[in-house]
Order: structure tokens, then sequence, then C-alpha cells
């Protein structure tokens, strides 16, 4: 093989031979051992989260989860489907018959297998996937502060070829930049979207403020309690623990106006 560049994004170091350079040979390993950790962390997550949704009874939209109740669970999926993809490519070249299902010691494999993995063609594409599912896994798990869930890539779920990525944004960003197919969006739209979706959404005042703050409207759960205690706010269902839910209509009614609502509502 004549000299070539590494295909590694952003990586242009000549090589001999291979099609990862040296570094870039060890960025995947890295990336790799981190998707390791990742899969039981994601399953810890998902747990936890799956239980916060079992405790969720009565309101309307109790059946619709909101997106970002299910990062975890998709991110996980999302980790599977690019170790089942790479894995099974890999395996063609390296006759191995691996079993691409069982994910953690196909990732081990793959550990084991690095240097030959960066001599395959497609080295550069399987750099990248795991580049990319790793930082956004991480991101689920994290929930970093000053990162926020931006929603789907495509919100529309009906739209099948969309993209499903899930997106993650600093709370005052201006635009958020796919991770999987690279598209850009307006954040401020995206956020009047998401708004938009949840507006039938009923949930206690805590989680309202963290949902509404996610969107950008700053609506403290104090606020949210004290129009309760003053008769304006009505609770749609009380939880386990004394936890009455509310609208997120009716609090928006009540902070914005009626007019203000219907306008907010249209922005699907
Ligand atoms: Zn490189
Ligand atoms: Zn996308």
């Amino acid at each position: 093989m004549n000299e070539t560049l590494c295909t590694a994004p952003t990586c242009h170091t000549p090589v001999h031979g291979t099609y990862l350079c040296g570094d870039c040979v060890k960025v995947l390993k890295t990336d790799l051992g981190v998707a390791l950790w990742l899969w039981d962390e994601l399953e810890v997550t998902q747990t936890r989260q799956a239980r916060i949704g079992k405790d969720r009874v009565g309101g309307k939209s109790s059946d619709t989860p909101l997106p970002w109740h299910e990062s975890a669970s998709r991110a996980r999926d999302m980790l599977h489907n690019t170790v089942f993809t790479w894995a099974t490519a890999v395996d063609r070249v390296a006759d191995r018959h691996i079993e691409p299902s069982r994910v953690k010691p196909t990732l081990e494999w793959l550990i084991s297998e690095v240097t030959a993995v960066g001599r395959l063609e497609n080295a550069g594409r399987i750099a990248r996937a795991f580049e990319g599912v790793t930082q956004h896994c991480l991101k689920v798990i994290d929930h970093p502060v000053d990162m926020m869930f931006a929603g789907r890539c495509t919100l529309d779920k009906n739209d099948e070829d969309g993209c499903d990525a899930d997106l993650f944004a600093p709370l005052k960003a201006a635009t958020v930049d796919c991770w999987q197919c690279g598209d850009q969006w307006d954040m401020e739209s995206r956020r009047a979207q998401m708004l938009a979706m949840a507006m039938d959404w009923v949930d206690t005042a805590a989680k309202l403020e963290k949902l509404f703050l996610m969107v950008g409207h700053k609506i403290p759960a104090g606020t949210i309690r004290y129009w309760a205690s003053e008769g304006r706010l009505l609770p749609v269902s009380i939880l386990a623990g004394d936890q009455p839910t509310y609208a997120v209509r009716a609090v928006l009614k009540l902070k914005y106006g009626e007019t203000a609502v219907i306008e907010l509502a249209q922005a699907c």
C-alpha cells in the first residue's frame, strides 16, 4: 500500500499499510473501553428512569412519555446497534465468528483486535461511529448541569426517515449540531416546538420547573405550589407520597395568559 492519510475524522497523519494512525488507534481503543463501561452504566440509568415513569399515575399524557424519559434506553439501543454493525463488518474480515448480540464480549474482542481494526478499509468510519456513540451516551448518563436535552434530531416521531439521535445542547446555545447526521438546528425554534409538544404533559411542580427550564422558561416550583395554595391552580392527580401533579398548559396560562398559551401551542 502506498503512503496514504489516516482516515479518522479530522486526522490527516500520513500512514503506511493501515487506515488509522497510531494515535487514532489509541483513541479508538479508549472509546471501545468507554463503550464497555457505558453498557452497564446505561442500564443503571435506564432502570432508575423506568421506576420514575412507573410512579406516574393519572394525567392526560401518562401513556405518552416525553422523549427525555426514553433517552437511556434509546442510547443503549444505539450503542448495541453500533457494536452489532461494526463487529459484523470486522468479523467478516477477521473470520472469527463472534456473536455481536453479546455486547460486552464483542467489545472486549474489538479492543484486543484494535490494531487489526485499524488496518481495515472502513477503520475511519468505525472510529467515527464509536466516538459519536460514546460521546452521546456519556451525556445521557452524566446529565451535565450545563447541558440540556434538546429533543431528538427529527422532532416529528412520525417521520420514519428522520434521524433519531437524541441531542444535547448548552442551556443557552443558539444552535445544536446533530452528532449522528450533522444537521444543524436553531435552538430557539426547537425549544418552542418542544414546549408545544409538551402542552398536555402533567407532572409534579419540581419536574415541571426542570421541563420549563429545558425549553427556555423560568417558572420555579415554588411559584407553581403558591398558585396551587391560592386555589388558582388545581392538581390533575396526587402521586404516592402526597405529591400533586399539574398540567403544563394550566401553569403556562397563569404565567402568560390564555392568548399567549394559544400562540405557544402553535409552534409545533
Ligand atoms: Zn489519525
Ligand atoms: Zn441527526
